[in-house]
């Protein structure tokens, strides 16, 4: 039986998870979860797993969380303060980080200094302070299990060999959305047409970041600091399938992949239960059923925050934070019709133009960049004419 605390139980990832642990109910338990705003769902789930501990992200929200849960069993608390008793919990074994964006930073931290093991969907945390956390994780013993696809693929073909042998890492990406419109036509594309991601049912901003490939570029700097192996050596390909959800290529030229049917519940269940492994209720891989698996190197100019992201690793130190605080603010205002497609981009860039790259040293220091990132993209989202 492995204790679970869940960071964002009401998200795609969260309800994934929690549909594992309803399926393996000898396996996992929950002890805790928390959520940002959907409580009717959050009560559902809080009345289904009853955890010990329910955290709602704003302290505003707890009097009506506690009314909602009259009768039940459940510590209600609320705020980051809440997020890390709930990361931090006695009883906790693994900590599934499944916040999006860099409000996961702080619990994620709090659970590796309490001594859990982290099952990692939040890619913010790394892309933003992957030095301090890699460390962190060192320092403390503690296992961090990826839950990104493409990041559970790697470590599922790096498994018994040695970093010293890879030649190369391989992410693949579907190429989201607008893989086939016109670099020219992007500026006209709506909320919509960028929410409607053509192989994956995820979270609102990871589906912009899909469409931007943002979300690889993110990808690629957590697989740096994942697997410990420099940029230079980690590619993107583009595969429209999704079928291979990446590779490694050695230096004797072998390339090991790992294949199946897109559905997150497959990296969250190896996450969860390594190095076992569960059923998860996925639609078998039929590959004759495959009319092709299809690879290209993407248009780096008209996905322009993909070069951003090797921008801003290859600079390093703040640069990366900063980068991902500009395109939460960007994909925001995006999400909310205050700047257009192609303005993402521009935003973020235009941030990183500002910005003196420094080290940081501690959280605190990442989360003082992320401020500025945060306030200098608002400023510069708010100059924008659509
Ligand atoms: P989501 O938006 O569906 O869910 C996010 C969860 O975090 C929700 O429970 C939400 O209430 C909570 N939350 C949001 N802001 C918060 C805050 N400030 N404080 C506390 N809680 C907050 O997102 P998702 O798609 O599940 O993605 C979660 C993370 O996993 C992201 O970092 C994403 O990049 C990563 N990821 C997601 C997928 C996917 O298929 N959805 C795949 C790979 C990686
Ligand atoms: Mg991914």
């Amino acid at each position: 039986m492995k204790n679970l605390t869940i960071l964002g139980s009401t998200g795609s990832i969260g309800v994934s998870t929690l549909e594992i642990v309803a399926a393996h109910p000898d396996r996992f338990r929950v002890v805790a979860m928390t959520a940002g705003i959907n409580l009717e769902l959050f009560v559902r789930q809080i009345r289904q797993f009853a955890p010990r501990i329910a955290v709602v992200a704003s302290t505003d929200d707890v009097p009506r969380l506690e009314e909602m849960c009259t009768g039940l069993d459940v510590k209600i608390l609320g705020g980051v303060e809440g997020l890390v008793v709930a990361a931090t919990a006695d009883e906790t074994e693994m900590v599934v980080a499944a916040i999006v964006g860099a409000a996961g930073l702080v619990p994620t931290a709090a659970a590796i200094r309490a001594g859990k093991d982290i099952a990692l969907a939040n890619k913010e945390t790394l892309v933003t302070a992957g030095h301090l956390f890699m460390d962190l994780v060192k320092e403390h013993g503690v296992s961090l299990y990826p839950v990104d696809s493409e990041h559970s693929a790697v470590f599922q073909s790096i498994e018994g060999h040695r970093s010293g042998d890879i030649q190369k890492i391989i992410l693949t990406a579907s190429g989201g959305p607008f893989l086939n419109t016109p670099a020219d036509q992007l500026s006209r594309v709506t909320v919509r047409d960028a929410l409607n991601h053509p192989n994956w049912s995820m979270g609102r901003k990871i589906t912009i970041d899909s469409a931007t490939m943002m979300n690889k570029g993110l990808e690629v700097i957590e697989a740096r600091w994942l697997f410990d192996v420099p940029v230079e050596k980690i590619d993107v390909n583009i595969h429209p399938q999704s079928i291979i959800h990446s590779m490694v290529e050695y230096i004797d030229g072998c390339v090991i992949a790992q294949l199946g049917t897109p559905d997150m519940k497959a990296p969250i269940a190896y996450a969860l239960s390594y190095p076992e492994r569960v059923s998860t209720g996925i639609k078998p891989l039929d590959l004759t059923r495959l009319s092709a698996l299809t690879f290209f190197r993407p248009d780096m100019e008209k996905f322009r925050c993909l070069g951003l992201a090797y921008r801003a690793i290859k600079g390093g130190q703040s640069m990366p934070a900063v980068m991902n605080a500009a395109n939460e603010i960007a994909v925001d205002a995006f999400l909310e019709g205050r700047i257009g497609f192609v303005q993402i981009g521009e935003t973020i860039e235009r941030t990183m133009d500002a910005h003196s790259a420094c080290v940081l040293g501690s959280i605190e220091e990442v989360l003082k960049a992320d401020l500025w990132g945060r306030e200098t993209a608002r400023e510069i989202c708010r100059e924008m004419v659509r």
